[in-house]
């Protein structure tokens, strides 16, 4: 079993559109949607919940009322103005337990927390594993690693041969969490200045953990010169520019339209997007 995990340094490089037109190319792959801080791959691939779990990213503080003396402890040592008379705003707790420390009675316990929750799916192109964190939540990268690690049982209970998930963007923690032990990671960028910074700082990570990158150019006939800019800085740091998708209006109608690009459009886009998909299939079955 074979990993691919698609990323990029910022949101709205059209990572989600690449991973969903991939889904409708691969065959016997199970997808993941590890970006879940904004989750959007079931926009594109209309799956149909077939099961539903609860996620507890954490603990925050409760106070036993009747427990409680109300001598004041708990609110001086919070560093996090989060209890308010006598009451924790889980909101502003950061579950770190110092107040349930300094209770000389006992009041406060650290319960779990229900974060969020996460889901096995039937797609036209295969299971997916995908979540949604509640409102304000974070602790994302440990959701990220439940939906990574639930995506590997699917895939070997139902003999699949590859996990696509499309993985958050960024460098903190929830893309170290998605991309560590993958057997490759495509960074997709677009030809901006803030593309290539945040390329090069996606590139750092992945040579940090020693995962092979490849690099996909999106929309790179809107700024040729950058482009060449970004080929180049690629070329010097050795990482190959698998793929180079440009401009096309067809993309907008297939996010309208809420389905894969390649089964919307012959286009140019389309066909860049295949040819991509060519040549990460010989890697991820070559290496
Ligand atoms: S430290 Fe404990 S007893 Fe004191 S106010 Fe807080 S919860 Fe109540
Ligand atoms: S667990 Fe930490 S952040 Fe939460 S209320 Fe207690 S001291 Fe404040």
């Amino acid at each position: 079993m074979k990993e691919l995990v698609v990323v990029s340094g910022k949101g709205g490089t059209g990572k989600t559109s690449l991973v969903g037109a991939f889904a409708a190319l691969c065959k016997n792959a199970v997808l993941a949607d590890c970006d879940v801080d904004a989750a959007d791959l079931h926009l594109i691939l209309q799956p149909e919940i077939q099961e539903q779990h609860e996620f507890y990213g954490g603990h925050k503080a409760q106070i036993r009322p009747e427990k409680c003396n109300r001598c004041g402890k708990c609110l001086e040592v919070c560093r996090f103005e989060a209890i308010n008379e006598f009451k924790v705003n889980s909101f502003s707790c950061e579950g770190c337990g110092v107040c349930s420390r300094a209770c000389p009675e006992e009041a406060i316990v650290m319960a779990e927390h229900l974060s969020g929750h996460w889901f096995i799916s039937a797609t036209p192109y295969g299971p997916l594993v995908h979540a949604r964190l509640g409102l304000a939540e974070d602790n994302s990268g440990k959701l990220v690693a439940q939906v990574r690690q639930m995506a590997k049982t699917v895939a070997f209970d139902q003999k699949k041969d590859l996990i696509l998930t499309d993985g958050p963007p960024g460098i903190g923690c929830p893309v170290i969490s998605a991309i560590t032990g993958a057997d490759l990671v495509l960074v997709v960028a677009e030809p901006t200045v803030a593309g290539l910074h945040d390329l090069g700082r996606v590139l750092d990570l992945t040579a940090y953990f020693r995962i092979p990158a490849l690099v996909c150019l999106n929309k790179w006939d809107l700024a040729p010169e950058k482009s060449e800019e970004i080929e180049t800085y690629c070329r010097e740091r050795g990482a190959e520019v698998a793929g180079k998708i440009p401009f096309d209006v067809e993309v907008f109608k297939a996010v309208a339209s809420g389905r894969p690009l390649v089964e919307v459009s012959q286009g140019p886009a389309a066909q860049a997007v295949q040819e991509l998909w060519l040549k990460l299939q010989t890697r991820i079955g070559g290496d």
